[in-house]
């Protein structure tokens, strides 16, 4: 069957869409800021080599100075202790960059409440309507929190945005066969979630159980709540715990 024949056809027609969920990177991409005693990660900056000048007359480009875990990214096991002895993100399998999503949509709830959890009780609410998360798929879950993106102090919110609940995040780790949980806030736990016990639960939970993670990503309303085709193309950074990443989401029409 001439799958990938009638694939471009139906892109070319405009059957299959190809929707950007992925943050621009610049230096005003907000990027996480942990407490002291921690260390943070740089923003975002070019480093301009040249630009059809002296030091290179007929070209132009950069340096790129980034962190793993700028803008949207990839978390690969290794990132979490729990994960410590799991995948880099080099060694992440191709094959399991393109993999189905659902998306769980409670932007209207988490509008009116910036620490509003995620429970079981929800993702079995939303799975009665519209059948099991996807084997070896995608969870995205949208909070409507890209509309905050443009500004870094309204992005991190003094540590109150939405996520998932410790017994959540569990549960989807432990007992779903999940591929990844995908988010559009700065990481794939809540703000308040360093003072949860454990600290930071999806990563704990996630990446200990062999998951990934992808962060800061926009326009999940534009997808439809199954049905989708996800490409995740983290760098394949040698030995790292995460790389930016472009996804994109293709949606039949
Ligand atoms: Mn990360």
């Amino acid at each position: 069957m001439p799958v990938l024949t009638d694939l471009l056809a139906a892109l070319g027609a405009g059957r299959v869409e190809v929707v950007d969920l992925t943050s621009p990177l610049s230096q005003d991409t907000p990027v996480l800021q942990l407490p002291a005693p921690f260390a943070n990660t740089i923003s975002f900056r070019l480093e301009e080599l040249s630009h059809y000048d002296d030091r290179g007359p007929a070209w132009y480009w950069n340096d790129i100075h980034t962190g793993e875990h700028t803008g949207t990214h990839f978390d690969a096991p290794v990132h979490w202790v729990t994960g410590r002895e799991g995948e880099d993100v080099a060694q992440v399998a191709p094959g399991k960059l393109i993999a189905p999503a659902v998306v769980l949509d409670f932007a209207d709830i988490a509008d009116g409440d910036p620490d509003f959890l995620l429970g079981v009780e929800h993702v079995r609410a939303w799975e009665s309507e519209h059948g099991p998360l996807p084997d070896g798929g995608w969870l995205l879950y949208r909070t409507g929190w890209d509309a905050h993106a443009a500004s870094q102090d309204e992005f991190l919110n003094d540590g109150h945005s939405p996520g998932i609940s410790v017994e959540c995040a569990r549960w989807l780790a432990e007992e779903t066969s999940i591929l990844g949980l995908g988010v559009e806030t700065v990481g794939t736990d809540a703000g308040a979630a360093p003072g949860f016990e454990p600290p930071f639960p999806c990563h704990s939970f996630l990446l200990g159980a062999g998951k990934y993670g992808l962060t800061q990503l926009r326009n999940l309303a534009a997808l439809p709540p199954t049905g989708v085709l996800l490409v995740a193309t983290p760098l394949p950074i040698v030995g790292g715990s995460g790389s930016p990443a472009r996804v994109l989401a293709l949606v039949e029409r």
